[in-house]
Order: structure tokens, then C-alpha cells, then sequence
């Protein structure tokens, strides 16, 4: 994961039974956070074979909590293909559309 500010930071994934593990982009999440950046400008995780996983829903989630900027966050769902973040999640649940 890349922030604004060109940091890059990394993490990995615990993929265990029983849903106790995490993702690599909460992992990644939180080295940015000790750092005291917010802003996420570029993500992508790569699972072992070398595929490019998207985040799933949660992470999502996270990285669209954490700051109303990571709407413009770019994500690789593929080795050809980046969208934002707002194209994951079009509609917030926190926000009024009236
Ligand atoms: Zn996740």
C-alpha cells in the first residue's frame, strides 16, 4: 500500500479455520496508522501464486472509514485493471442521500 505521502507499507495475511485470521490490508492498515498516515493513494495484494486479489468487504470498509479521501483510492482487482475505491462501494451506508 502506498499513502499520499509515497510511504509504502506492508503486511501479510493469516488465513486460518474458524475465521480468527486477517487480511494483508488490515495488517498493512495498521503499520500506516502507527505511522499516523490515513490517506491511501495505492493498493494491491498479491496472494502466493502471484494473482492479484481484491479486498474483500470488510477491508473495504476499513479503508473508506479510516478517511472520506480513500473514496480516491486506487485498487488493483486484476494484473490490467485499478478502480477506486468508490467504485467498490458506490453507495455509503454513513451518508444521507436525500
Ligand atoms: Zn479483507
Amino acid at each position: 500500500m502506498e499513502t499520499v505521502g509515497g510511504a509504502i507499507f506492508t503486511g501479510i495475511c493469516i488465513d486460518v479455520p474458524c475465521s480468527i485470521g486477517f487480511c494483508v490490508e488490515q495488517a498493512a492498515i495498521a503499520e500506516m496508522l502507527k505511522n499516523s498516515e490515513t490517506k491511501i493513494e495505492r493498493i494491491v495484494a498479491v496472494y502466493e501464486d502471484g494473482s492479484i486479489l481484491p479486498p474483500c468487504g470488510k477491508c473495504r470498509e476499513l479503508m473508506s472509514q479510516l478517511d472520506v479521501y480513500n473514496e480516491h483510492t486506487v485498487v488493483a482487482v486484476g494484473h490490467e485493471k485499478e478502480v477506486t475505491l468508490k467504485d467498490l462501494l458506490p453507495e455509503r451506508w454513513d451518508r444521507t442521500w436525500d
